[in-house]
């Protein structure tokens, strides 16, 4: 195969300039040496180019680039009648996303009657239709890791099986399975690890571990363009690259889905079934127990025939519902997982021998295929289940104790939006309060909040969205183990369990086009209250335009255009005549920030207040516009990096300049107000601290999230005192435990993710804007942190007993009860604010990303209650 690996050049270009006779052997050769390995004994139409034929290498001896991939599913919808390409759209870097259908002539001819028919199955109100007569729909995603790219790779030998095979089996799979196949998940982190190992390759080819082609740099090829996992976010509906898949999934709703991954060089492969005691308690048994072992012999028999070895049962998550293998369980369709051992680039030694990519590209293919017959063959049962599932998520949600949940804030229609937007995306059905609801001492406002019946075919995601489970029948969590999103949201919400709920139509997308109350024109000022999530993005447009606007430190009550109202914490003062800008002008931006926004303004006639502070009084301070940095690069964490990166272009509009730590040397500090430090690893040489400590005494405001807020204290740049887990107690009698153990203990200590009760002092800056001083957290780390030795420098401090949603060992909760989430140390004229957690978890947290932007804004607002003398 050596020979074909010099050919890079398209088919077409070779065509031209390459003899006929020549290219000839080369196809030839090409196509056998590929169908020998890859498809033993199976016979082609001759007329479509191989994977081979058409890259000019055989698959396997290079990573495919995206666009070359993309081509060939093209080709092949020109060539062959079996294949039908479709996009479902774009990624951030603009590669297409692809959905590429094969079935037979005639069911792509058909292709819209057979998914109106399809769609029976998931609406239990209508008629059950003759499953005898249809297809089973299957979806084959590869690659969501974009450094996991044999699965990529696999996809291109899948696509050529289904759309050039001339096996009978393969022509009856047409006819019998609508499968399409994505064959990345994640174009974009796909192209970044491509380039590396293609760039790094040696001819030949070099196995050792150590060289760099076998090394990524940060970050890596797993995630997408924010640095996100694409795997957690098929739940949480964050990106476009799932919204657009979501948005064709549930046109479709397929029987079967695959998730093609890796994982470590020493590994074998994986296939489902997985843990049991990872299962999701919502899906029913049926699914684990019978569906997916019949599936399994498939996979095991394709395996075997190879010679590959393999594992199962061991482990791997399927509670949580935002994965690709996960989610579709929770759909009436079966996913199936699977964890090939990578070469992570063209060859690696490992402990199983020399490990190639074709190797694992193999693998990947036969466990595809082998879903494909699974799929088949299991085609009626499929069909009936997803009607059955459907039908039972309605009766068992008529039993249910709980009938439904209302959920909103009056106060921020940008989070609700948000929330009722990701809800509806999933097709939960929601419906407008048309008059007040009171539950468990919280009042629910008519136009402001909503209402989730339980019974509906979506019971079984509302219940992933709604419910707080803390007990579980596993303790180690590969993963989080609380997901609840209104807590995430940080909205108001409440189980109701009796009584009728007066509501209005369903809810669409459309209706999701908030826009705030028409504002009068003053020469005086324009007042903005801080509850909504926006706020930060408005502040920001207008500082960047020059604008000149004040922050308040002390509520007030006073008269406005739309009668008297009392303004909180944090309120934003535009006044008119300090302004470089006409009236007129002034009004025209507010206007249109109120349109790009959904922010409410107020304007007044008067600086009196009827109560609290006047609007020309020291408790109102100027804002300045801030001028980010973040260090970046090895060490620190991408998906925190990445989620302060899509915090701010998305819901602040702000830029950040991103820095590698080895190029922070040749920065100079003081061009920057604010240093944003995740979690990560920081150097301690006398130096770097030396010039953080400088530039905080300035006046910088350092905010760190995690280990980076240990790494302050322990190097002193920041007063605080860290708690530790671990308790060092002499009196315990010497315990014996069983040496297979000790893994399953050390991960029960460790907090994977669960959510949290705390109290936050919304009279500090960092708190402006949240109307209520109990607040959720989401905690993935160890990082604890004792209460300040200043009695005002606690913002946020853990509940007595804070557990609210997910696993956390009996031990650990006792830490973190009463421990500090959010401190302040003042040095100079600067701040050091110190997170415990990361408040931007997975770009879902808007609850706590406010905390985070008020860093940025107001973290140089705070000063020290002694020094707030006047002096007459
Ligand atoms: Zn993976």
């Amino acid at each position: 195969m050596a020979k074909n690996q010099q050919l890079t050049l398209s088919s077409k270009f070779y065509m031209k300039k390459i003899p006929l006779l020549l290219f000839a052997f080369f196809l030839i050769s090409s196509l056998q040496a590929q169908n020998n390995y890859y498809f033993p004994g199976k016979k082609f139409n001759p007329n479509i180019l191989t994977p081979d034929a058409f890259l000019g290498y055989s698959v396997g001896t290079q990573h495919t680039r995206y666009d070359r991939l993309v081509s060939y599913f093209e080709y092949l919808s020109q060539v062959s009648d079996r294949v039908k390409f479709q996009t479902t759209g774009r990624t951030y870097e603009y590669r297409p996303q692809l959905m590429v259908a094969f079935s037979s002539p005639a069911n792509l001819a058909n292709l819209e009657n057979i998914r109106t028919r399809h769609l029976a199955l998931v609406d239990p109100t209508a008629k059950m239709p003759d499953v005898q007569s249809m297809p089973v729909v299957m979806q084959l995603g590869y690659n969501v890791h974009g450094n996991e790219a044999s699965g990529g790779e696999a996809s291109i030998l899948t696509a050529y099986y289904l759309a050039a095979c001339e096996d009978f089996e393969v022509q009856n799979t047409l006819k019998e399975a609508v499968i399409f196949i994505e064959p990345v998940i994640n174009p974009d982190g796909r192209d970044r690890f491509v380039n590396w190992v293609n760039m790094h390759k040696g001819m030949p080819p070099v196995a050792d571990p150590n060289d760099r082609e076998h090394n990524e740099v940060w970050p890596s090829g797993r995630v997408n363009h924010y640095w996100f996992d694409l795997n957690r976010d098929w739940f949480l509906a964050v990106h476009r690259e799932s919204r657009n898949r979501l948005n064709f999934y549930h046109q479709w709703y397929p029987n079967v889905v695959t998730d093609h991954h890796e994982m470590g060089t020493n590994s074998t492969h994986f296939f489902e079934p997985s843990k049991q005691s990872a299962e999701n308690p919502l899906v029913p048994s049926y699914v684990y127990r019978n569906l997916n072992d019949s599936f399994a012999k498939y996979f095991e028999e394709a395996m075997n025939q190879i010679g590959s070895l393999y594992y199962t049962k061991e482990s791997f998550d399927n509670l949580y519902p935002g994965y690709g293998s996960s989610y579709p369980d929770i759909q009436g369709g079966i996913g199936f997982l699977f964890e090939q051992g990578s070469s992570r680039g063209h060859v690696q030694d490992s402990q199983n021998g020399l490990l190639t990519f074709s190797f694992a590209v193999r693998n990947q293919l036969v466990n595809a295929i082998a879903t494909i017959k699974g799929g088949v063959a299991q085609r009626e049962n499929l069909l009936k289940f997803q009607r059955e599932f459907f039908d039972s998520a309605v009766s068992s949600a008529k039993k249910s104790a709980v009938k439904g949940y209302v959920v909103g804030s009056d106060q921020d229609e940008t989070r609700n939006r948000a929330l009722l937007n990701m809800l509806l995306l999933h097709r939960i059905e929601v419906y407008p309060l048309q008059s007040e609801v009171k539950q468990d001492g919280k009042i629910f406002k008519a136009g402001r909040a909503y209402y989730v019946p339980v019974a509906q075919p979506q019971y079984r995601l509302v219940q992933s969205v709604f419910e707080k489970p803390v007990t579980f029948a596993d303790s180690i969590f590969y993963d989080a183990s609380a997901w609840n999103l209104p807590l995430a949201y940080g909205l108001p919400h409440a189980e109701l369990k009796s009584g009728t709920v007066p509501t209005g139509d369903k809810l669409t997308f459309d209706a999701l086009n908030f826009q705030p109350k028409a504002f009068a024109q003053t020469k005086y000022a324009y007042l903005l209250s801080p509850e909504d999530f926006n706020t930060h993005m408005a502040l920001y447009q207008l500082l960047k335009d020059g604008f000149s606007v004040k922050v308040g430190q002390k509520p007030f009550r006073i008269e406005t255009d739309q009668g008297p109202k009392s303004f909180g914490y944090g309120t934003l003062l535009i006044p008119v005549q300090t302004q470089k800008v006409t009236s007129d002008s002034i009004f025209a931006k507010l206007k249109e920030i109120a349109a790009n926004t959904g922010v409410q303004f107020h304007s007044v006639k008067t600086g009196y207040s009827s109560e609290g502070v006047d609007l020309g009084s020291n408790n109102f301070g100027t804002v300045k516009a801030p001028k980010v940095l973040m260090p970046i690069g090895a060490g620190t964490s991408q998906y925190e990096a990445g989620e302060v990166w899509y915090m701010l272009d998305n819901y602040v509009g702000m830029p950040i300049t991103k820095v590698d730590m080895d190029q922070l040397g040749r920065v100079n500090l003081s061009d920057y107000d604010v240093l944003v430090m995740v979690n990560g690893q920081y150097p301690s040489d006398a130096k770097f601290l030396d010039k953080v400590k400088a530039w905080v005494e300035a006046g910088g405001t350092l905010v760190t999230f995690k280990s980076a807020s240990e790494w302050v204290i322990k190097n002193q740049i920041a007063k605080g005192k860290i708690r530790e887990l671990k308790e060092k107690d002499s009196t315990a009698t010497k315990a014996r435990i069983d040496y297979e153990k000790a893994a399953d203990n050390a991960g029960a200590r460790y907090t994977g993710g669960a959510i949290f009760s705390a109290d936050l002092d919304t009279t500090n800056p960092l708190g402006f804007g949240y109307p209520d001083r109990k607040i959720a957290l989401y905690r993935n780390s160890n990082t604890l942190l004792e209460l300040a030795e200043s009695p005002y420098n606690t913002v946020i401090k853990y509940a007595a007993a804070p557990l609210l949603n997910g696993y956390v060992h009996p031990k650990t909760l006792e830490k973190i009860a009463n421990s500090a989430g959010l401190l302040i140390s003042s040095r100079g004229r600067g701040n050091v604010i110190m997170f415990a957690d990361n408040p931007n978890f997975r770009g879902t947290w808007l609850g706590t990303s406010k905390l985070f932007f008020n860093a940025l804004f107001f973290g140089n607002k705070i000063s020290a209650p002694q020094q707030g003398n006047q002096e007459h």
